[in-house]
């Protein structure tokens, strides 16, 4: 019921037992515009007692700071330092790994801008676009065929690609919407090529970001997938917790062959006192 969701929210001796959780946003902390309901209740339980959160997110349209205010345009209380974006994983892996070379950037300002950071010399709107050294794929709602007749040309010629998920959907209050996994299947296709790197869930980039903000302590992944977010904490070596309220279903979670810890239908219910007895957080391993 609704006015339970919005009722403080007890943690429950299971989940007082980790000392940091790393929240995944789409289908865990928010669904499109909508915060989920006990969500921010349950975050506000979380820093009552002390508890560290990291918010961590592959969509690649926004920076940090654009997650900060939507987080405290729905209620939840947060700090940029707080949030680890697939854009500033994206920047640390190119900043460490490759030397500056002309990159042909599909995505938003925000993540144009994380490639420009990492040294990389831009050549979007120019001639030398198709014949890019680097192409960087992440979903954003004006992509078009030039972008990937672009790209396909570029790394058809040799560029190296990267993706920043294989995300083939993200949630949204009238259905999935096509994410950055989608749009790389095209490239992909259209190259014969796979992507040489992803960045974000369920790949280490995104966790050994994540982790350098919070330091030593036990730690619980939560996140609406298991395929990006219990297999990317299960690769990472944490706990992991699957909440209900996003892309996956409970039936998919129990058939899996590498469940994940915990299963709850909201992050209210995985995280309060109410789920221990209604077996909701349950250990299913
Ligand atoms: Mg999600």
């Amino acid at each position: 019921m609704a006015g339970d969701d919005n009722a403080p929210v007890r943690l429950s001796p299971t989940a007082l037992a980790y000392d940091h959780f790393l929240l995944d946003l789409d289908g865990c902390v928010w669904i499109g515009d909508e915060g989920v309901p006990g969500a921010a209740e349950a975050l506000n339980a979380l820093r009552a007692v002390g508890k560290r959160v990291v918010f961590v997110t592959n969509d690649p349209r926004h920076t940090a700071e654009q997650y900060v205010i939507k987080l405290w345009r729905l209620g939840f209380q947060a700090a940029a330092e707080e949030v680890v974006t697939v854009g500033a994983a994206l920047e640390r892996l190119l900043s460490e790994s490759f030397r500056p070379r002309n990159a042909f950037v599909i995505g938003t300002r925000a993540l144009v801008d994380h490639v420009a950071l990492a040294g990389m010399r831009i050549v979007n709107a120019t001639s030398l676009a198709p014949h890019a050294d680097l192409v960087v794929l992440g979903g954003h709602e004006r992509f078009d065929y030039a972008e990937l007749r672009t790209a396909i040309q570029a790394v058809s010629r040799g560029a190296q690609l990267v993706g920043t998920t294989r995300d083939a959907t993200f949630p949204m209050p009238d259905g999935p919407w096509p994410g950055t996994g989608s749009l790389l299947a095209a490239v992909e296709a259209g190259t014969g090529r796979q992507a040489d790197y992803i960045v974000g869930k369920p790949e280490p980039a995104m966790y050994e970001a994540a982790r350098a903000r919070l330091g030593p302590g036990r730690v619980l992944a939560v996140g609406d997938r298991m395929d990006i977010d219990v297999a990317g904490a299960q690769a990472a070596g944490l706990d992991s917790a699957l909440v209900l309220t996003g892309a996956c279903i409970e039936s998919d979670a129990r058939r899996s062959a590498s469940p994940p810890t915990y299963i709850g239908s909201s992050l209210t219910h995985l995280l309060s006192a109410a789920a221990d007895t209604q077996s909701t957080l349950g250990e299913v391993a």
